[in-house]
């Protein structure tokens, strides 16, 4: 069994007192053994969530990165610049990149490169709109997005990953997969994933992203192939967050 990772993504929201409140609660707060936590924040926290976390089973994570090197890149964050804040994974592909700024899937793989490349985990999100779930599509768009990154990638760098599958239908919406429309995704990611090799399908985490809260985050993650989940929403409220990160 993987170890699951509870992720929270703060997207464009947060602020400064909510970084050193979360600090704060999660200092003082139990932990199931052996769940890991991590938070997604805007770059302009991350150094004072690196300081805040600090003493904290928190993991410092960015949102997205740039997919050059240092340069002449104005408004750019490199990897290496993440690095440098103390963080340590970082969400690539996220739906909102994908479809609000145009990042396809050659953009997703030359991010993970450069996650890769820095020594950052890159947290690979996949999720298919209403439409193509609509059309019975929904294996063949998240496989697909899969497979655009994991062919490009050696065995050593696939096993560096992390899943979060997200139904775009279910992101924000307040409309969450039910636990068997989830399963159903992550059994048949898993499978894809034994073609590639059985040790990297049985230690890869996928988590769940989309309206995941306090009182169905459970149910999800009692999921046999639900290692985990990315919290978006609800990741912005201290009580909310512990909550899902104690039913891990
Ligand atoms: P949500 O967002 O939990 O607010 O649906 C999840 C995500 O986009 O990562």
């Amino acid at each position: 069994m993987p170890t699951p990772l509870i992720a929270g993504n703060w997207k464009m929201n947060g602020s400064r007192d909510l970084v050193e409140a979360f600090g704060r609660a999660f200092e003082e707060a139990a932990l199931p053994a052996g769940v890991e936590v991590a938070l997604m924040v805007p770059f302009p926290f991350l150094e004072a969530a690196g300081r805040a976390f600090a003493g904290t089973p928190v993991a410092l994570g960015a949102q997205t990165l740039s997919d050059r090197p240092a340069g002449a890149f104005t408004g750019e964050v490199s990897g290496e610049m993440l690095r440098d804040c103390g963080a340590s994974q970082v969400l690539v592909g996220h739906s909102e990149r994908r479809t609000l700024f145009g990042e396809d899937d050659a953009a997703v793989l030359a991010r993970v490169r450069a996650a890769l490349g820095v020594g950052l985990t890159p947290v690979l999100c996949l999720g298919e709109t209403l439409e193509e779930r609509d059309a019975g599509r929904t294996e063949a768009v998240v496989l697909g997005q899969l497979e655009a990154v994991f062919d490009a990638l050696s065995p050593g760098e696939r096993a560096r990953l992390v899943i979060a599958y997200e139904p775009v239908w279910a992101i924000g919406t307040g409309r969450t997969a039910t636990p068997e429309q989830a399963q159903a995704v992550h059994g048949a990611l898993r499978a894809r994933l034994r073609r590639y090799d059985a040790a990297l399908a049985e230690g890869m985490r996928l988590l769940y992203g989309g309206s995941m809260k306090a009182d169905n985050a459970a149910e999800l993650l009692a999921q046999p192939d639900i290692d985990g989940g990315l919290v978006g929403g609800a990741s912005l409220k201290v009580d909310d967050f512990l909550a899902i990160c104690q039913s891990a």
